[in-house]
């Protein structure tokens, strides 16, 4: 008989010993990670228990047109919140009318918001992304797990417009890069790079860090960094320049291990905190005030 599976929320770990800030989370998701009987907590007590485990502040990432509008009011009346939107690259496609299946063999699946054409999204994201507290454009880049040839072709004239976008406003760059590490490095360069660029979810080996060394890009390491197998990805943060190194969640997705499988909040960065300075050597007071700082070189203080 098969074991049943636990889709509970994870327990509270113990606070790290300096704040730390989670600069990618999908707070308006969480419960598309929920299974029947699992409680819903509300927003206020997911942000309460990240800070008292020392996660004091939070990037919430709207990257669909429903999203990116419901995190303004999120940003309004949440102090710990600061903000980053977008047209998803898995999104932009389904605006354009240009979806087609990928290598995940998944069909493209329609919302009223892809009613809008890209262009009109794109120049919503632009108004909206004029509050003080947006802070960042992303998630944007490519994945070519999910399209085909003609969705790629959008995924990069989506980036490509994203990238524009962050140098007009000023603002960071975050970057959803999933088999795709050439081709986004080929735009970065070509278009030229935002001055602050984040790998979300970092997912190359040491070559890629390297080139993120070299070009300054950040590199921000989320729960895979626990995983087992991920090997490589442990070796890219061990070769990566400590200036360069961020924290994130991309909750409710990527539970660290070992809770993996199940619901993920901005309170368990701590796990991958741990993992980053066990990978990188150093005491975790050290680890977290350098990511810290780090973080506020990027996106300032809210
Ligand atoms: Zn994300």
């Amino acid at each position: 008989m098969a074991r049943t599976r636990d889709y509970s929320w994870p327990p509270a770990p113990q606070a790290l010993p300096v704040s730390v800030t989670d600069n990618h989370t999908h707070l308006e998701s969480l419960a598309d990670v929920l299974h029947d009987g699992v409680e819903l907590p509300g927003i206020d007590q997911v942000i309460a228990l990240a800070v008292s485990c020392g996660v004091t502040k939070m990037i919430q990432v709207g990257c669909d047109l429903d999203s990116a509008r419901a995190t303004i009011p999120m940003l309004e009346a949440h102090q710990e919140l600061a903000g980053a939107i977008a047209i998803h690259p898995n999104e932009a496609p389904l605006h354009s009318r240009t979806a087609d299946l990928g290598p995940d063999g998944l069909e493209p699946t329609y919302a009223q918001r892809h009613d809008v054409s890209l262009d009109d999204a794109l120049a919503e994201i632009g108004e909206l992304a004029q509050h003080p507290k947006i802070v960042a454009i992303g998630e944007t880049g490519l994945d070519f797990f999910r399209a085909g040839p003609a969705g790629q072709r959008t995924q990069r004239e989506a980036f490509r417009a994203h990238i524009a976008l962050a140098k007009e406003m000023n603002l960071a760059l975050q970057i959803h890069d999933r088999d795709a590490h050439d081709a986004v490095v080929e735009i970065l360069r070509a278009d030229g790079a935002p001055e602050r660029t984040v790998f979300h979810c970092f997912s190359g080996e040491e070559e890629l860090a390297r080139i993120c060394n070299e070009e300054g890009w950040y590199m921000s390491f989320a729960g895979p960094l626990t995983f087992g197998a991920n090997e490589g990805l442990r070796s890219a943060l061990g070769v990566a320049d400590p200036s360069l190194i961020l924290l994130e969640t991309d909750a409710p997705y990527l539970t660290p291990h070992p809770y993996r499988g199940r619901p993920n909040a901005p309170y368990l960065a701590v796990h991958t905190m741990e993992k980053i300075a066990q990978v990188r050597g150093l005491e975790l007071v050290e680890a977290c005030s350098l990511v810290q700082r780090n973080t506020q070189a990027v996106y300032g203080t809210w």
